[in-house]
């Protein structure tokens, strides 16, 4: 086999926080190809699941949980100038950290922007204040107080929110080609929005469908999941958001904006996990995915508007389709049926997954002269395990593009605070492919009016296939 391409020599520390199914899944890719020493890796996290995991490694494990009250304590005596804190943790302010590590020179990168213990399911906070575009733009405004050249802080950077961003930027550059639009080789946020304006995107789902399957079937009061269950319940649990495109004619009855802050996305009155869209991906065919919030809705979204005079003259509609593992959507059944109050029992599957399953994850773009786009990933997890250890289809989609993100930071470290669109989609695409599986981009003549007609006398805009109307499932 050909010795790993060693990205870089780093010769600092990485303190990384939580060491869960990402923490597990991402240190294997770190140990092959950085030139780093264990010695120079430490591990926070309060609970010891991966514990067989870092020693393996011979990575110094401390347990603990991070809080508002230690968390400067904790951290201050791992890090200094040049030192990296990477944080896969549920539970823990991404402000607070990114924040922190700034102050210490330290370069940073998180996978969500997560609040403190609570911060999601806060019964007393009104929705609003519970939506990711509300942590966006308290994050944003973090950043902006650090300073365009302050140490790199990369927000956001797993699978989507993540990789998915530049996975829409190819797909952009594809159907241009295959359209004979001018690219004008989009650089920066005008250029890009401009290119998508021009194409006349009025859509992009996060596509996906994980067709894992469990050696051992959820049982009755069970959640399985094939990524955090932690995770998805915080998410799936938070209003349903969506970035709101231009091209749409009415806000949905139970649809609310922000009154502050881009305007770029809405907020539904309902949880994500009870929001279900029509989508499609070029293996599953038609699906159904739930509407979970995610920061590329936002962000992505915001990236690919055009103003005029301050004014949104372009937008596409952006946000999730995720039709997880069947096992998950059980899971969210019954959950649903308990009115959101967790199962008894939790359970994460990495090794326990039966071959054969594929995570196929990417952007469908909609509404161009060649109707819809899917550029992703087809990652199955046999493939997944013979291309690192410690990882399933899912985690290894997110763990090789926060790889990705640590090195770019490190060969970009005087950015301050950046979201995925403003990295460069080149380099990251090029470091993650080799372990993505088929990366395939493919048309299709898919719209959410597909057999519509056939069936019941539905409420239907039939003038615009691509009106959100149209796309939920009602
Ligand atoms: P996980 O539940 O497997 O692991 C979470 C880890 O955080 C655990 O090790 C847990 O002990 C640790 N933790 C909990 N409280 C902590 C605290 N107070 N201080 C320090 N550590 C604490 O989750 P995961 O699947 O590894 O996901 C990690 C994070 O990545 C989550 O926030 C998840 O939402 C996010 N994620 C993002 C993507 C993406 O594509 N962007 C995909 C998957 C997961």
């Amino acid at each position: 086999m050909a010795e790993p391409t060693k990205y870089l020599a780093f010769t600092h520390r990485l303190v990384m926080v939580g060491f869960g199914s990402i923490g597990q899944g991402v240190l294997p890719l770190i140990m092959r190809h950085l030139e780093i020493r264990p010695e120079q890796i430490q591990i926070l996290c309060p609970d010891e699941s991966g514990l067989a995991v870092a020693e393996e490694y011979g990575i110094g494990f401390r347990r603990v949980a991070l809080t508002p009250d230690n968390y400067r304590a904790q951290l201050e005596p791992l890090l200094g100038p040049g030192d990296f804190l990477l944080n896969l943790s549920v539970d823990v302010s991404s402000v607070a950290l990114f924040s922190f590590a700034a102050e210490r020179g330290a370069l940073y990168l998180d996978t969500c922007i997560e609040p403190w213990l609570g911060g999601y399911t806060d019964a007393s906070a009104a929705p609003a204040e519970r939506t990711n575009y509300a942590l966006r733009e308290k994050a944003l405004e973090a950043g902006r107080k650090l300073g365009a050249d302050a140490p790199t802080c990369v927000l956001t950077h797993g699978a989507n929110p993540g990789l998915v961003s530049h996975f829409a930027k190819q797909a952009l550059l594809d159907i241009a080609r295959d359209t004979g639009t001018e690219t004008g080789n989009p650089a920066g946020q005008a250029g890009w929005s401009d290119l998508a304006r021009r194409l006349g995107v009025k859509v992009i789902h996060v596509a996906e469908r994980d067709t894992q399957v469990p050696t051992t079937p959820k049982r009755p009061g069970e959640f399985v999941n094939t990524w955090s269950v932690d995770g998805f319940y915080s998410e799936g649990c938070q209003p349903a958001e969506l970035g709101w495109g231009t091209h749409e004619k009415g806000l949905p009855a139970d649809g609310r904006r922000h009154d502050s802050g881009s305007d770029a996305a809405i907020y539904l009155l309902r949880p994500g996990a009870s929001t279900r869209v029509r989508t499609w991906t070029p293996l599953a065919g038609p699906i159904n995915g739930f509407l979970i919030t995610h920061n590329e809705s936002i962000s992505l979204a915001d990236y690919l508007t055009v103003r005029d005079g301050g004014k949104a003259v372009y937008r596409p509609t952006v946000h999730y389709a995720y039709h997880p593992c069947d096992s998950a959507v059980l899971s969210v059944h019954e959950l649903s049926g308990r009115q959101w109050q967790m199962q008894e029992a939790k359970r994460l599957i990495v090794d326990e997954v039966q071959p054969g399953g594929i995570d196929e994850l990417g952007v469908l773009l909609c509404g161009h002269g060649r109707n819809a786009y899917w550029y992703g990933s087809q990652l199955s997890v046999d493939e997944a395990r013979r291309l690192a250890p410690h990882n399933n289809a899912t985690s290894l989609q997110v763990t090789i593009p926060v790889f990705a993100g640590l090195v770019w930071a490190c060969e970009n470290p005087k950015r301050g605070l950046v979201e995925p669109e403003q990295m460069d989609h080149e380099r990251i695409l090029e470091i993650c492919r080799p372990y993505l599986g088929p990366v395939v981009g493919v048309y299709g003549d898919w719209t959410p009016l597909h057999r519509r007609e056939e069936l019941f006398a539905e409420d239907i805009d039939r003038d615009d296939p691509w009106q959100f109307k149209n796309i939920r499932v009602v």
